[in-house]
């Protein structure tokens, strides 16, 4: 075992992104070599607008659980917004949602960065519970 926090932190520049409409994936190569895929269902479920994740404490549309339809899971365009983010329109129009590379990096669904996050939940739950409320 090592040291988590010896880990070098991993890049949130992307060198390639690559969306399929067709398979319904978004993958971004990054420039530190890693790659990521995302499926369109996942990729949904993140997102971050108001409307999806709630504002100001109250809760999103995502918190409750819909079904969602076909339509709201299939990709249409996605966007660069600037260099920091993408911004995936869907085929039930929606398409507020702009997805950071550094969120769509730290939520890689790999393998090697699932059981890095993994180790990380494990020791800030040791913080937690050393911390204040
Ligand atoms: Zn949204
Ligand atoms: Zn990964």
């Amino acid at each position: 075992m090592h040291d988590a926090s010896a880990r070098p932190a991993p890049t949130d520049a992307p060198a390639r992104i690559h969306a399929d409409r067709d398979a319904g994936t978004l993958r971004i190569d990054w420039a530190d070599g890693h790659a990521t895929t995302y499926d369109a269902v996942t990729l949904r479920w993140m997102c971050p607008c108001a409307y999806c994740r709630g504002e100001a404490g109250l809760p999103g549309w995502l918190d409750t659980m819909p079904t969602l339809t076909p339509d709201q899971t299939r990709l249409t365009d996605v966007a660069l917004v600037g260099r920091y983010a993408l911004a995936p329109t869907w085929a039930d129009g929606h398409g507020l949602g702009f997805y950071t590379f550094r969120m769509l990096r730290d939520a890689c669904p790999c393998e090697a960065c699932a059981a890095a996050r993994d180790q990380d939940a494990a020791v800030g739950a040791r913080h937690d519970a050393a911390g204040p409320p």
